[in-house]
């Protein structure tokens, strides 16, 4: 037999209990109800007997069924909450374009402002405060949506 591959330990991981310390040229299955390992000779996987090699499949078929239904319910969730996620982002956008001293483009919102004095053009701590948590508030919700 030839040298395991990650599939091969994958495929036995699911009815043994270590591959380690075993040869794979015997069945490495634990059976439960003997309380050891079946160790009849390997046929067409390392480390599995035709009948152990059998339920490996039907667990590893069952898992990967389970993390597709998985997936299924998380994508489904993701398109439930996008029209939420949307309309808070819109909002979130809509007030870092209200006080957003300067625009994403570089462009100022306010000319007078631009040109008021340094000390006048300044931010308060609380809008600097507010500022970061919108901006990292509307990367998050970007970044939900797919959008970045
Ligand atoms: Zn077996």
């Amino acid at each position: 037999m030839s040298t395991p591959t990650t599939a091969d330990r994958t495929l036995a991981a699911t009815v043994a209990s270590r591959l380690d310390t075993r040869p794979h040229d015997r069945c490495a299955a634990w059976i439960e109800s003997a309380d050891r390992v079946c160790g009849k000779p390997s046929a067409a996987h390392p480390w599995l007997c035709a009948r152990h090699a059998t339920v490996a499949k039907r667990r590893l078929a069952k898992a990967a069924a389970e993390d597709e239904a998985r997936a299924d319910r998380y994508r489904a969730e993701q398109e439930r909450m996008r029209p939420a996620r949307e309309a808070r982002l819109a909002a979130v956008e809509a007030r870092l374009r209200q006080i957003d001293p300067i625009r994403r483009d570089g462009l100022a919102v306010d000319r007078a402002a631009q040109h008021a004095p340094l000390a006048q053009r300044l931010p308060s701590d609380a809008r600097i405060e507010e500022l970061a948590r919108l901006h990292k508030r509307a990367a998050g919700l970007r970044r939900d949506l797919g959008l970045s």
